[in-house]
């Protein structure tokens, strides 16, 4: 049974300068767990982008308002206040995540929404600690740096982890002093809706976050916006590069965080059991539908037969159930768009490889809910399809390789590079791998680790910019360079 839910389903509205508006048109997000409506959200037009964009820019440019008025210091303040109160409403929080994507709660409560309060403490500290530089030139000269603000940025922003991602964007531009228009995926609307309310609370003047709601079209508005100066994307790379084709007309700043189908390299000689969790792990968390998904796995072929029975066993234990369930470990897929890509992906491995775990979509309470069986996919090469492309779900390529070129070359042939990761005790080997391996991060012995100090994005056809740590501070910021002639 899907059980009810005690949250409270924030109203569908749109945030302009600082006020919650309506709209003519509305579309439906969807719990995924259920097929049901949850609430109307308002599709965003043309006009709410130049309207929120107008807001924006007042809020930035208004030299005795509130925003440029404020030190950094108060900034920084704010922000760990915004971060005080979404502690406090965590568990309403995890529980609109859920509910909109399917996600267990476990993973809502215990790592999703705790890191959104993480990262904007991180950022809430480097509010103060953004500063230029006084450079020696000419005796006759004092030429100093600025840092300074990029202006008005729109986040675009997917739903495999709504508040997250909105987060890593949203901490360091308003640290950074840029004013903001957001807008969440058309799929997963209710907690960056939830967020709005919240920095109203925290005292976040109006204009510096503006909410649109939307989907393709509110995006495309956003991007073809002159009064916009900086996108930043996460998304497919499909739209990324569509997003580059669109802002080169006006040269607005981009960072682009896109698709991953990351290779999982296991050697021989490492700790196999460590290395089943971590494989399990690396692609069914998050039902599959995390960019840098551990999508492709190496198996050394000495343990390759011992490794996959292992493998296929914990599969099994992780049946799909209802994501507010605290025990569930596998949710329901986003959307039925999603599941039926997923499913087109089982069948297309099916004619090319063999099946060797799950591969079926899952009935649940009434048949209504998206859900997928864990999958696993064995005797798949590098040239196969399923090995090739982004599935975003929760499907396993398994191959099999015989020596570390060999291994590095194939895991390298792929046109992403968000992430890899190897496990062997053999340090020495893990250092070299991670060297030639093209990839944004990589991770020994372990699977998907984050935190809010180290940056993530990737390399190749994965995007380009980083998120996190102080390298996202240079994606915030332009840098103006002074001279004084003191001759
Ligand atoms: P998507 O590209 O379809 O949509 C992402 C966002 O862009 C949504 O808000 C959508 O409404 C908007 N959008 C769609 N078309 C647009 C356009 N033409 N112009 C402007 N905006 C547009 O992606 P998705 O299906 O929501 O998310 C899945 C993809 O995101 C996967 O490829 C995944 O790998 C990637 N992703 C990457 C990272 C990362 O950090 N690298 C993280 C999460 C997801």
């Amino acid at each position: 049974m899907i059980a009810a839910t005690k949250a409270k389903i924030v109203p569908g509205r749109l945030l302009i300068d600082g006020q919650w508006c309506d709209g003519a048109t509305k579309f439906d997000t969807i719990n995924p767990a259920s097929g049901e409506v949850l609430t109307q959200i308002v599709e965003a037009t043309a006009e709410d982008v130049d309207r929120a964009v107008k807001a924006a820019r007042k809020a930035f440019e208004d030299r005795g308002g509130p925003w440029r008025k404020m030190s950094a210091s108060e900034r920084g303040r704010l922000l760990w206040k915004l971060a005080d109160l979404i502690e406090k409403n965590i568990d309403e929080l995890a529980e609109l995540e859920t509910l909109d994507n399917g996600k267990p709660i476990f993973e809502s409560r215990y790592v999703d929404i705790p890191m959104v309060v993480d990262v904007l403490r991180y950022y809430a500290g480097w509010a103060t600690k953004i500063h230029g530089e006084t450079v020696n030139t000419f005796e006759t000269a004092f030429t100093y740096t600025l840092r300074e603000p990029v202006g008005v940025v729109g986040l675009i922003i997917p739903w495999n982890f709504p508040l997250l991602l909105a987060s890593w964007k949203l901490g360091p531009a308003l640290a950074c002093g840029n004013t903001v228009v957001i807008k969440p995926a058309e799929q997963t609307p209710l907690t960056t809706l939830r967020f709005g309310q919240l920095a109203i609370e925290a005292g976040l003047p109006a204009g510096v976050l503006n909410i649109l709601t939307g989907g393709p079209e509110t995006g495309k508005a956003m991007v073809r916006h002159p009064g916009i100066d900086k996108i930043a994307f996460t998304g497919s790379t499909s739209v990324g590069k569509e997003i580059m084709r669109s802002a080169a007309d006006s040269l607005k700043r981009i960072t682009l965080e896109l698709g991953g189908k990351s290779p999982n390299i296991v050697f021989a000689d490492s700790d196999i059991d460590n290395a089943v969790k971590g494989a399990i792990n690396g692609i069914f968390y998050g039902k599959g539908e995390v960019c840098n998904a551990g999508s492709r796995l190496f198996v050394e072929s000495k343990v390759q037969d011992e490794f996959l029975e292992k493998l296929v066993a914990r599969a099994k234990k992780m049946q799909p159930a209802d994501p507010l369930d605290p025990k569930t470990r596998m949710g329901a897929i986003v959307s039925q768009e999603q599941m039926q890509t997923v499913l087109g992906y089982i069948e297309a491995g099916k004619r090319e490889a063999k099946l060797i775990a799950g591969g079926n979509r899952v009935s649940l309470d009434g048949g209504k809910g998206y859900f997928i069986e864990p999958t696993i996919f064995g005797g798949v090469t590098n040239d196969m399809k399923i090995a090739q492309e982004e599935i975003f779900g929760p499907v396993l390529a398994t191959l099999a390789f015989d020596d570390v070129d060999q291994v590095v070359e194939q895991a390298n042939r792929n046109p992403y590079g968000l992430a890899a990761a190897l496990w062997t005790r053999d340090l020495k080997k893990a250092h070299i791998v991670s060297r030639q391996l093209k990839a944004g991060t990589v991770w020994i012995n372990t699977y998907g680790l984050m935190d809010a100090s180290l940056p993530f994005g990737g390399y190749k056809s994965s995007g380009f910019g980083r998120e996190l740590g102080m390298n996202a501070l240079e994606h915030y910021t332009e840098v103006k360079t002074v001279w004084l002639n003191m001759a």
